[in-house]
């Protein structure tokens, strides 16, 4: 195949749908689904996807930052938002200005968002994270202090009780069941006072895709699912994985030259790779300002003319060097498949991370601006 682009990102509408209803059918008609679309869709596009995934019927989403709500409100997104990752003074206004829902992580920022709601004389729900273990975001304090802080708030709806887990893909772990625990603990003390917030969810795609319904609640915050990816899990007592989800995203490449280099020569910076015989030299136009991990250099696989080849020396800011020996039927000009399929080989995102020593989100969010998306 001919390639349009020097390095381009096929993204599948039609995956991304199947995979949310895969996960709405999943857990059910009781639980509310919150696909999150933060780093601008795990980089398949935030307005996009938001898109997709309101025509599917999604009632919410998330997103990480203030910015990223108002940037899918301005692209016209209705569906309500849920921002997780914490909010700065200067970004209070946009919250009632574009409708966003804040998770609020702190006590002191109830008393601020309450006292801005009754100057500006409107009302906004909230979600009160707790942290239940992980020490990152959430409130860290007891109930009474939790009832104290909330007893004189007047335009604040607690609409959300949430905690998010640390190590939920490691069963060999018991930090799950501890957060659990504790969340369960704070929720009945705020409940057996009167606070009995509409909706309660901890779960990402991990606790979804492998059952563990007690996490579920009535809310659950998908992300990598929606992109068709599960996280390994870890431990002897792991279940098996319960969703059936498939990536969203194939990332391709053109091949810029193609030639032969005799027996010794160096490939690339530093000379990592010495060619141990004539070999066939493709050069992709991808680098790691394209996003393929530095850490990919000699030792990375891609698929080119149906076939797993290895990837030679340093990948580099623009390109990237492949053993293209035993691939005779390549033009420069044709594509490569970096994540994706071809005939019956496949690479994604999960293999790319193992290879580069990181995780598969890591991969994704990694892809960067410059490489052209395509929606199919
Ligand atoms: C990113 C995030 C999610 C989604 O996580 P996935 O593992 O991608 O499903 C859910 N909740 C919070 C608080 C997050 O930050």
């Amino acid at each position: 195949m001919k390639a349009p682009y020097r390095s381009w990102v096929e993204i599948s509408r039609q995956r991304i749908a199947a995979n949310y209803r895969a996960i709405a059918a999943k857990v059910g008609p009781g639980v509310e689904l919150v696909p999150v679309v933060k780093a601008d869709a795990y980089h398949h596009g935030a307005v996009e996807v938001s898109r997709v995934l309101e025509t599917e019927g999604a009632r919410w989403l998330a997103v990480s930052s203030v910015e990223e709500g108002v940037h899918l409100r301005e692209a016209g997104i209705q569906a309500r938002i849920l921002v997780m990752a914490d909010f700065l003074p200067p970004e209070q206004d946009a919250l009632f200005d574009y409708a966003l829902t804040p998770a609020i992580h702190s006590l002191d920022k109830i008393r601020q968002l309450d006292k801005m709601a009754a100057r500006r004389d409107q009302h906004l729900p909230v979600h009160l994270k707790i942290d239940s273990g992980m020490s990152r975001l959430g409130v860290r304090a007891s109930s009474e202090q939790i009832l104290a802080a909330l007893r004189p708030v007047k335009c604040l709806q607690l609409e959300g009780l949430m905690t998010h887990f640390a190590s939920a893909a490691d069963y060999s772990s018991q930090q799950t069941a501890d957060q659990v625990r504790f969340f369960d603990s704070m929720a009945s003390q705020l409940h057996r006072a009167g606070l009995k917030p509409r909706y309660t969810h901890m779960s990402a795609t991990t606790p979804i895709a492998y059952g563990r319904r007690q996490a579920w609640r009535n809310m659950v915050r998908p992300g990598l699912a929606i992109y068709g990816y599960v996280p390994p899990a870890r431990g002897e007592e792991a279940p098996p994985v319960v969703l059936n989800v498939k990536p969203a995203l194939e990332w391709k490449a053109a091949l810029v030259e193609i030639k032969r280099i005799p027996k010794g020569s160096l490939v690339g910076y530093e000379g990592l790779f010495r060619a141990p015989k004539p070999l066939t030299v493709g050069v992709l136009s991808v680098g790691y300002a394209d996003g393929l991990p530095h850490r990919l250099s000699n030792r990375g696989q891609l698929i080119a003319g149906g076939r797993l080849v290895n990837i030679l020396g340093a990948v580099s800011m623009d390109l990237t060097t492949i053993d293209l020996t035993d691939v005779p039927n390549l033009q420069v000009g044709d594509s490569v498949t970096l994540l994706g399929t071809e005939g019956d080989v496949s690479i994604d995102a999960h293999q790319m991370a193992t290879f580069a020593g990181t995780i598969s989100y890591s991969i994704l969010c990694g892809i960067t601006a410059r490489v052209h998306r395509v929606y199919v």
